[in-house]
């Protein structure tokens, strides 16, 4: 077809032409492509298609059902969120059980707040209708959580997420709790534990944070009652003292003995007519706070194991004070305070030097007070309440809080002359995670799974020394292996992310205490054991637990507080000690941590589309002490493995200066803000554009940069559809073999880009996925590869081969491109999925990662990276010809190159290429020189009306006399009719 009058020059360049806008207005094309996957029900859509392949199972950590999300939940969700994204284009089963922590003392304290603000006492309700408010409050919170959490774009089963406090769930909590029974691993005893005397109750060792405490720290000495000369001759006949250090006067009325370490020197030294005994290396320190000079007497040095059985006197109680030893006594001060540190809080801990290498022991206080207390046959002896008071046996103080109380102990010594010194001591100290206070350690009655021990050394004896029977029923002889044991042993079977993982777990393994599971709270699932109401024998045994474990199935937990003890227990259940039928129930509930450790169990499990062990947990540094901790002894207690194939941490949120975020202190980033002004693709570029196993920084400013760098790849995949108009893959793809050099060399890159971004997502390094992504859109695509395809994109023929030619690579790189970035940009990626021509799924999201090939081009790529070092030489050369006026655009330009060897050889090889790589309109090639010398003059003829270039030849033709011989032939073949224009 050829037309009368010449064509309109500027109708016959191929301008980029796509649907897909610069502007993203991400707040409202979010939304829209949620309704859009909603009709679809794409999460299902998904499952379909993934139907049959392996599976990949990514098991969620339970967010606590109490507030709204922060930027922490968010980004935890999201990390979630590319993992299973990516896995399912790897070619996995992938499915995504959101679950919530519904049960705790969070809860209760909000609903107490909500009561007290309307006049109402949490007594004045019975537990029934205050566990219905606790749970219409976790009901509400989730509910705006899934609600936020489906905006940030995740896909999952959002309609039928886990809850820890569904019917289902507390009943798989109390089956679990029967099982570490039938293992021999449940004892209730009192040892110290963690309390809050503000909450009253206790709490686990996740529960508590380290805060700085200013306590007073005090030397006091304990008159030795047992003869000297049995230390050592020299001492016959002295007044001795051992002087012991602490920063808890009000635990000293509860001390019951002194411990020393069994292989240090000690030395007794003479201070007026006294002799004072300490560890000798501590000597001058202690003397010196103490002020008792520096020339002093040592009258005997002696291993601290002589001491051992002796006795001393309380300071001012007419009690003994047993000398022990113990290998936890170190010459740093303080032992028991923090001895259920993780390693990131021993590390914090301020190291001091401090105390006397003599020990003050108060079984009922501290956890090594206790382990050598229970050794050497010490009461475990704790005369402090539930609210932290004095009970009436303490004489002075009875009635008075442990706190309150530090300062008159103090004067109370001092007026007594048995203070030696005092000052106020700053330490870290553990305070209560809810209510902020500081806690204490107290003895009470609790639940515990033993870390070390068989079951029938724990099991509480009664004034008789008689064995609870009805507690050790249906318990097998002697348990196999000890927790702690099969804790350490799992350990090293998982993989760790980053690799310190496996030392912050084994030392935490390695050290923490029996795990106290009870709470003296209501709204959990209750500790389902009976007490005989005659003899007050417990039950716990796992037949009984299953069956109340059937009724929580069938009734939820609430059960337990609606029911009498008498329908709850098997029909006519009798004491095996006394014959009686009548019963009491156990007050306590479990600890949420036994709750959310019991998801693997009760989760995948349990769901047919799930299954054990979870391939990956990804949580942040707390959960070592928490999620992480219980979901492993709770895998051991069920089937003696670790519920996780690999463990991943994450770093917490901060500000740009590295603090936390506080709503009060303005620097807190909102998720919802964020959303509502930029949209969640901002959220999600963000947590991949930091490295997460590190602490993630957010501002304003750092989001802006997200949103630069989003900006960045957006106009990258747009210029990419643009040149895509009326390209049919079908029809018009090139044969690899016939594409022009440097389109193979563009999808030689691609296939380098796609293996690095293959190599980061296998190894749950977002942070690489996105910088090799940016950095390929923005230098090989961007500055390099469209800036130079362009001209034949948009002034060739639009059916020309050369056009083909680019076309075919640039779909194959948008194709990948979309792929790429899909579990991360998921609603960008699909909008450029739905613009690409003649994709077969609906959704990107259910498409596969591309592959890479495993073909080698390093020789492409390094003949070309030759060439584009050669060609930023030649940019610098024309920027400069720029500046000095010599040139206007590029075009103006001709470029003659000198050079010699292989840098010729080179050039020469590519010399047709030349012009397009330096977007100049001549380059002209001259031999020698040895370095390639670069000058730069004005091209040759006129410019072309339709191409801008310069050519000697415009003016040729009579019909577009203002056009080069290239778009003279170009605009032959459109009038023979190419084009890409169909009907
Ligand atoms: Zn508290
Ligand atoms: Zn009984
Ligand atoms: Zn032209």
């Amino acid at each position: 077809m050829s037309t009368e009058t010449p064509l309109d020059l500027k109708k016959t360049v191929n301008l980029p032409k796509t649907a897909f806008s610069q502007k993203a207005n991400l707040t409202q094309a979010e939304p829209a492509r949620l309704e859009k996957w909603n009709q679809l029900d794409l999460y299902r859509l998904i499952r379909r298609a993934a139907e049959g392949r392996p599976k990949f199972i990514m098991h969620d950590g339970p967010p606590y059902a109490n507030a709204d999300i922060h930027l922490g939940t968010a980004m935890n969700k999201v990390l979630k969120d590319f993992i299973v994204k990516s896995r399912s284009m790897m070619g996995f089963d992938t499915p995504y059980v959101p679950g919530y922590d519904c049960h705790g003392l969070p809860i209760e304290t909000h609903v107490e707040k909500a009561l007290e603000k309307k006049g109402k006492k949490k007594a004045d309700l019975n537990v029934e209708t205050f566990r219905r408010i606790c749970r219409e409050h976790a009901e509400n919170a989730l509910k705006n959580q899934t609600r936020d959490f489906k905006r940030l774009g995740i896909l999952g089963e959002w309609d039928n997420p886990y809850l820890t406090m569904s019917n289902h769930y507390e009943a798989e909590t109390a089956r679990m709790f029967a099982r570490f029974v039938e293992r021999g691993w449940v004892y209730k005893g009192a040892r110290p534990v963690y309390w809050c005397i503000k909450d009253q109750t206790a709490l686990a060792e996740a529960e508590v944070e380290y805060h700085q405490h200013t306590s007073p720290s005090v030397y006091v000495k304990f008159p030795l009652q047992s003869d000297a000369a049995l230390i050592d001759p020299a001492l016959a006949g002295r007044k001795v003292f051992v002087i012991i250090w602490t920063t808890t006067p009000w635990t000293l009325p509860a001390n019951l003995g002194i411990a020393v370490h069994p292989d240090f020197e000690y030395s007794a030294f003479e201070y007026g007519d006294e002799v004072f005994i300490v560890a000798s290396e501590l000597v001058e320190a202690v003397a010196g706070k103490c002020g008792l000079g520096s020339d002093l007497k040592v009258l005997a040095r002696f291993p601290g194991a002589k001491l051992d059985r002796l006795e001393a006197r309380h300071p001012w109680i007419d009690r003994t004070s047993l000398l022990m030893v113990g290998e936890h006594v170190t010459l740093g001060g303080e032992a028991d305070a923090e001895t259920e540190l993780d390693v990131s809080e021993a590390q914090k801990k301020s190291d001091h030097k401090a105390g006397t290498g003599a020990v003050h022991t108060a079984p009922g206080h501290g956890h090594d007070d206790f382990v050598i207390g229970k050794r050497y046959g010490l009461e475990i002896y704790c005369p402090v309440d539930n609210a932290g008071r004095f009970t009436p046996e303490v004489e002075h103080f009875a009635g008075q809080r442990v706190f309150d109380a530090n300062d008159q102990i103090v004067e109370f010594m001092r007026e007594r002359g048995v203070l030696l010194f005092s000052e106020k001591y700053e330490h870290r100290y553990p305070h209560c995670w809810r209510c902020k206070n500081p806690v204490i350690f107290r003895a009470t009655p609790q639940w515990f799974i033993a870390m070390d021990q068989a079951h029938r050394d724990l099991v509480e004896k009664d004034e008789d020394g008689r064995d609870r029977s009805n507690f050790t029923d249906n318990l097998p002889e002697t348990p196999a292996v000890s927790l702690r044991a099969a804790a350490l042993s799992e350990i090293e079977r998982v993989k760790w992310i980053p690799s310190w993982g496996v030392d912050r777990m084994r030392n935490m393994q390695k050290s923490r205490p029996d795990w106290c599971v009870s709470r003296q709270r209501v709204w959990g699932v209750s500790i389902p054991v009976f007490y005989c109401a005659r003899c007050t024998e417990p039950v716990a045994d796992p037949s009984i637990i299953n069956h109340v474990a059937d009724i929580f199935e069938r009734e939820s937990g609430d059960a337990w507080y609606t029911h009498p003890a008498e329908e709850l227990l098997p029909p006519g259940y009798t004491c095996k000690g006394c014959g009686a039928q009548e019963w009491s129930k156990e007050t306590d509930i479990l600890d949420v941590w036994f709750d959310s450790g019991t998801s693997s169990i009760a989760v995948l499990e349990n769901r047919p589309e799930l299954r054990w062990p979870a391939d990956v947990y990804i949580e942040g540094g707390d959960q070592f002490r928490g999620w992480f901790n219980s979901s492993l002894l709770i895998g051991i207690a069920a089937h003696d493995r670790a519920p996780y194939k690999t463990v991943i941490t994450h770093g917490w949120t901060l500000d740009a200066q590295g603090h936390a975020m506080h709503k009060s202190a303005g620097n807190a980033v909102e998720p919802e803000k964020v959303i509502k002004q930029s949209g969640a693709e901002i959220i999600r570029l963000w947590c991949a554009s930091s490295n997460y196993f590190d602490d993630m920084r957010a501002s304003d400013e750092i989001l802006q940069r997200v949103t630069d760098g989003y900006r960045k790849l957006r106009n990258t995949a747009r210029f990419a559809l643009g040149n895509l108009d009326g390209f049919d893959p079908a029809r018009d793809t090139v044969p690899y073999d016939e594409l022009e050099e440097i389109d193979r060399w563009a999808l030689a890159e691609l296939d380098r880009v796609t293996k690095e971004v293959l190599a980061a997502y296998e190894a749950y390094e977002f942070h690489n996925v996105y910088r090799a992504l940016f950095n390929w859109a923005t230098v090989a695509l961007s500055a390099r590869y469209f800036d130079i395809i362009k001209d034949r994109l948009y002034t060739f023929a639009p059916r020309h081969k050369a056009r083909r030619s680019a076309q075919t690579a640039v779909l194959e790189i948008a194709d990948a491109l979309s792929r790429m970035i899909a579990p991360i940009l998921v609603f960008t990626a699909d909008e450029i999925w739905e613009n690409l021509p003649a994709r077969a799924e609906p959704s990107i999201h259910l498409a596969l990662l591309p592959a890479a090939s495993e073909e080698s081009h390093d020789e492409l790529l390094t003949e070309w990276e030759r060439l584009f070092a050669i060609r930023d030489d030649v940019l610098r050369a024309l920027e400069e010809a720029r500046v000095a006026k010599q040139i206007g655009s590029s075009l103006q330009a001709k470029v003659t190159l000198q050079a010699s060897g292989s840098a010729l050889e080179l050039l020469q090889r590519h010399q047709s290429d030349l012009r397009y790589l330096f977007i100049v309109s001549q380059v002209e090639l001259e031999s020698g020189g040895d370095n390639v010398v670069i000058s730069v003059s004005t091209a040759d003829g006129e410019k072309c009306e339709r191409c801008w270039n310069y050519s000697t030849h415009v003016g040729e033709s009579e019909r577009y006399p203002t056009v080069c011989e290239r778009c003279i032939a170009a605009l032959k073949e459109i009038e023979e009719g190419d084009t890409d224009e169909r009907g």
